[in-house]
């Protein structure tokens, strides 16, 4: 038995292309510069997106923005437009996401998807000594960043009056705790993320703007891969809580993402990993 997931099949046609559509949408997804966000991203430019603007933190170009470079040079005129965009903004920072959202809705004149990604797991030290300024450096990532996010994009889909959808990625660490994990800031800011979303889908019904939440299990990324490297033992438990006995891959979440734009029916719900089978709770 292997714990890790099989690589990736790049070639394999999807399922986006005709039932999963996208076409002419333009789409806001932060933490986009590697793991889950830039996965998602790439989904839904591939559904045919118009633009995915993709943001991150202020960087020189590294690795992973030439693998986006890449595949935007790949994705160029095959389906919609598939345009990637970069920007970088700190996701705590209000004003400057705001801004963020202003300058995407007078370029495209429209604002239709966004997903909440960027994130982070300060997982190393007990809750009895948890310091208050990590605590709040948590928070003020995942619970903050999401929130002003959501602001930047939902001010613009309210503007242009043609509804949205706004992803928010939460975890199953924001439905339950894991035995021996130290992981307060985070398991309390996926639950806020989790009531947050709940809160403005009620809100924002009536403008036709969606709030959905997915709650992704254990995925094989830099975030994860940190965290194991300083407690391998919980590679295993990871494994065994995930009934097909392995971590998930970034990709497996790509369906996910799009699927959720599709999801009219409701107003909020949570979508599980596709390989966690036990967290499959939609509210
Ligand atoms: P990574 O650590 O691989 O990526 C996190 C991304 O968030 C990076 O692109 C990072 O940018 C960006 N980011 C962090 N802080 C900020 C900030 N202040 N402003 C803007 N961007 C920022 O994490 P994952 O891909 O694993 O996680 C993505 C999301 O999914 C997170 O919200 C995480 O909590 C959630 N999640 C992850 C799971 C997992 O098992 N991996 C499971 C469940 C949920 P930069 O590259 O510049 O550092």
């Amino acid at each position: 038995r292997t714990l890790q997931a099989p690589s990736s099949d790049r070639a394999t046609p999807t399922i986006f292309e005709h039932e999963f559509s996208l076409a002419d949408r333009v789409a806001l997804v932060t933490g986009a510069n590697r793991g889950i966000g830039l996965e998602m991203a790439m989904a839904i430019a591939e559904a045919g997106a118009r633009a995915v603007y993709c943001l991150d933190l202020p960087k020189q170009p590294g690795d992973e923005f030439t693998k986006v470079q890449a595949y935007v040079q790949k994705m160029k005129g095959k389906r919609g437009e598939g345009r990637l965009e970069y920007l970088s903004a700190d996701v705590t920072d209000q004003e400057a996401m705001w801004k963020v959202g202003e300058s995407i809705g007078s370029r495209e004149g429209r604002m239709d998807v966004c997903v909440a990604a960027a994130g982070i797991l300060k997982g190393d030290m007990s809750c009895l000594d948890y310091p208050a300024e990590r605590f709040r450096e948590v928070l003020a990532v995942n619970v903050d960043g999401v929130l002003f996010t959501a602001q930047a994009a939902g001010r613009q889909m309210a503007k242009f009056d043609n509804g949205g959808s706004i992803i928010m990625i939460a975890s199953i660490s924001g439905h339950g705790a894991n035995q021996g994990h130290p992981w307060v800031s985070y398991n309390t800011s996926k639950s806020a993320v989790l009531q947050m979303a709940r809160s403005m889908a009620c809100e924002l019904a009536p403008k036709r703007i969606r709030v959905n939440t997915i709650s992704p299990g254990y995925i094989n990324t830099s975030m994860t891969s940190q965290f194991l490297s300083k407690r391998p033992e919980c590679l295993q438990m990871w494994c065994d809580y995930n009934p097909m006995g392995r971590i998930g891959r970034p990709d497996e979440l790509r369906g996910a993402a799009v699927e959720a734009q599709h999801r009219d029916y409701r107003t909020w719900s949570s979508v599980a990993s596709s390989c966690q089978g036990r967290h499959l709770n939609v509210d």
